[in-house]
């Protein structure tokens, strides 16, 4: 299918998107869902929301679901294991997902950001979408951003986010328009605890042992793209979806 010009919702070369819900093509037939792959830093948040608002599925991101739980019990053992730049155990992830995925808005499709990271979650996320009858017209959509190592760190380091409305900023790469303050709603952008240098380290760690032997693991039993996430970020929002229409209708 032909794609309207990205300008129409909003994008241009090196512009971040008008998060604005596209109702015409959220019409067509149900999407599945869709598992963004990749390391720390390649842009899965950032591609997560412009699938939103094309697509008008959910994002689910563990880890923002996990620091929106600060302030409970649980909350502080998660934040034990994330400002240590460790994996929470697969366990208690995906008791903690498991009810958001049942989610009355997650029929047509969703978007998972950070989830999952390991082979076992990866396996109780496969069985609990078949046994819900989930898994979409042609299985699970995997979407793998590769970035080079060189540039993750200055992507991470000047990665910055609006705390009233989610939307990502990088002072190297999409800086806003007034430094330091969202551009939609005026607010004072934050860099996150866990985008600290030495908790980066850590992270990338965890990533190298933990997920990559998950790619293999997925590519086999998915609906999987594989698409090079340091283009700019609108050639590779165009990636995605055009990978996202190739897995809906079926020619893949
Ligand atoms: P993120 O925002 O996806 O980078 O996640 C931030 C942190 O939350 C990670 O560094 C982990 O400590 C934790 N986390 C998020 N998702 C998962 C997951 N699927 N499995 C284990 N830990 C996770």
């Amino acid at each position: 299918m032909a794609w309207p010009p990205l300008a129409a919702f909003g994008m241009g070369p090196f512009l971040e998107p008008m998060i604005v819900p596209d109702t015409d093509s959220a019409a067509g037939p149900p999407l599945g869902p869709v598992i963004l792959l990749g390391v720390p830093g390649a842009g899965k948040g950032t591609q997560a929301q412009r699938i939103v608002a094309r697509y008008a599925i959910p994002q689910i991101s563990t880890g923002d679901i996990f620091r929106a739980a600060a302030g409970t019990a649980q909350g502080r053992q998660l934040a034990a294991y994330m400002e240590r730049g460790e994996l929470v155990p697969d366990e208690l992830v995906c008791a903690i997902i498991a009810p958001r995925l049942a989610g009355p808005d997650c029929r047509r499709g969703f978007i998972l950001d950070g989830f999952p990271r390991t082979i076992p979650q990866a396996d109780w996320l496969l069985d609990f979408l078949a046994c819900r009858g989930l898994a979409g017209p042609r299985g699970p959509i995997v979407v793998y951003l590769t970035v080079g190592y060189n540039d993750l760190y200055r992507r991470l380091a000047g990665r910055r986010t609006c705390p009233a409305c989610g939307r990502i900023y990088n002072d190297f790469s999409q800086p806003p328009q007034r430094p330091g303050l969202c551009d939609l709603d005026g607010s004072a952008l934050v860099q996150r605890r866990d985008d600290d240098p030495e908790v980066i380290r850590e992270r990338l760690i965890s990533y190298e042992e933990r997920t990559l032997p998950l790619i293999e693991h997925l590519r086999r039993r998915t609906c999987f793209h594989q698409i090079y996430g340091a283009d700019p970020v609108a050639r590779v929002t165009e990636n995605v979806f055009w990978a996202l229409e190739t897995c809906r209708d079926g020619a893949r």
